[in-house]
């Protein structure tokens, strides 16, 4: 890997703590999903290690809290434009370590480095209020100062952009941050670390935490007073973990957590359109993202059509490695994510499922699966309640709106939600019914910097993105002043 790199440093196996890179003895190994090979050895710091990190950061907050806006907005500025700079190394980094198609990575770190430009502009942004007093002596003002060390926990399928997504504007806001990178895939947190570095970041005020141990870690952040703000993304199970964990000290905590987007497919669709829609929305990163449609419902009067449409279309995809051009379906991250797809589809089809695309592992063996489409899915099938997280699309089939709208909110989740329609009530009606955070309507693509990212019911607390995204590091002080 480093051979490739126009700029071998951004390799990086150290954990980065205080603004020093640092190694310890023991380290863990990343593996390159696609061929199985050891990417790199990373150090593995102890919970210890990670104690020392939040100390450090809680010195450098204060004084990071000191410059203004406009300060930590030039530095911000430098860090994303570093990181476009260096935007085919830091793709080639993520490829490696995850596994998915150099394009799509190309596009992730163009994505990530888009939360650290929007939030360069919203640092000088971070207005107060003023509120008529109460009583003729009454002054009151409104301040948002920085929440203080915040720490991240976040996945692997994005191993970029959730991290500049949540440190993007904890740290416009004044907070210093300490992130956690998912053990699979450390190096692209890194590789980030060495640009934040070089962009200008004061020592101590981001830090990346590499640890093979999340549950420790996660008790550290928890558990430790400094840390005030816990912002993770990940599996809704491990979301209830660590809301229960910080409720010992009623942290304030962001959970960005699991989704089961239904995408609907109305009989006034463009049906071609909704094809293309759902084959960005269903097999972008092979299906491992958590808004990626999950279950698709096409009425009846289209159901056949758009599942023809959609076999042809994705038959011709290639599935390979991602350093290969014209790959479109990466390997999955590991054995257990296949094992995952392959219990949905065995479930579904001893339901009565039938496999019309794919169902196979892929004949290049490792965690390569060929992308599926299921036909005849029904309610008591496993993907209705779970989600896949592959290359599995499974078609129900539905005959009006109200049932189809009953179907869709009929889960815990309440991430992302789509529907292809041109009806103009209809679009409204469905739009306002769907009990999601987020609703693509004839668009299978919806994450942006500008809009705030974000689930409801069991999918999650708080937004990402947009200008509500920095509210999450800020808190309010209402100052009260008799004149
Ligand atoms: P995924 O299925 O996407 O890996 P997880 O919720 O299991 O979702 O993982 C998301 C992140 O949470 C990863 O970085 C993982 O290491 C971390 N994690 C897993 N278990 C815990 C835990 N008990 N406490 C804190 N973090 C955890």
């Amino acid at each position: 890997l480093k051979s490739m790199l126009a700029d071998p440093s951004l390799l990086e196996t150290r954990a980065y703590v205080g603004g020093e890179f640092i190694s310890t003895q023991n380290t863990f190994d990343v593996i390159n999903p696609a061929r199985g090979d050891v990417v790199a050895q990373v150090t593995d710091l102890t919970r210890a290690d990670v104690a020392a990190a939040i100390a450090s950061a809680e010195t450098a907050q204060k004084e990071w809290a000191t410059w203004t806006g406009k300060e930590r907005s030039a530095v911000l500025r430098n860090w994303f434009n570093l990181i476009m700079e260096n935007q085919e190394d830091l793709a080639l980094i993520l490829t490696a370590e995850m596994g998915k198609p150099l394009t799509e990575s190309r596009g992730e770190i163009a994505y990530g480095a888009s939360f650290l430009e929007y939030f360069a502009e919203e640092a000088k942004r971070i207005y107060g209020e003023t509120i008529p007093g109460h009583q003729r002596d009454k002054r009151i003002t409104v301040i948002k100062q920085p929440i203080g060390v915040a720490a991240s926990i976040t996945p692997w399928n994005f191993p970029n952009a959730m991290i500049t997504r949540k440190a993007g504007p904890a740290l416009a806001a004044g907070c210093a941050f300490v992130a956690r990178p998912a053990e699979l895939t450390p190096l692209s947190a890194t590789a980030l670390a060495v640009l934040a570095e070089r962009a200008g970041l004061p020592s101590g005020v981001f830090s990346v935490v590499t640890t093979s141990d999340a549950s420790e870690t996660g008790k550290e952040f928890c558990e430790n007073p400094t840390v005030r703000k816990i912002t993770f993304t990940g599996s809704t199970a491990v979301g209830r973990i660590l809301l229960q964990q910080a409720a010992g000290q009623v942290k304030k905590c962001s959970m960005e957590l699991g989704g089961n987007a239904p995408f609907i497919v109305f009989d006034d669709a463009d049906l071609d359109a909704a094809v293309e829609g759902a084959i960005m929305c269903k097999f972008r990163n092979n299906g491992q993202t958590c808004v990626c449609a999950n279950r698709i419902y096409v009425q009846a009067g289209v159901y056949d059509a758009f599942a023809e449409k959609l076999k042809a279309r994705v038959a011709d995809m290639k599935v390979g490695d991602g350093f290969e051009d014209g790959t479109v379906f990466g390997p999955l991250i590991n054995a257990k994510a296949m094992e995952k797809v392959k219990s949905h589809l065995t479930d579904a089809t001893a339901k009565g499922g039938e496999i019309i695309l794919g169902g196979n592992p892929s004949e290049l063996g490792g965690t390569f699966f060929e992308p599926t489409i299921v036909t005849g899915a029904t309610t008591d099938m496993a993907f209705s309640t779970e989600e896949t997280f592959g290359p599995l699309a499974p078609l129900f089939k539905f005959e009006d709106e109200d049932e189809v709208i009953a179907l869709a909110n009929d889960t815990i989740f309440g991430l992302a939600s789509y529907f292809y329609a041109k009806d103009l009530s209809r679009v409204y009606k469905v739009a306002e019914a769907l009990e999601y955070g987020i609703v693509g309507v004839n668009t299978g693509l919806i994450s942006t910097e500008v809009a705030p990212f974000g689930g409801i019911k069991q999918s999650g607390l708080g937004r990402e993105g947009s200008h509500h995204g920095i509210e999450e590091f800020l808190e309010m002080k209402y100052i009260c002043m008799s004149v």
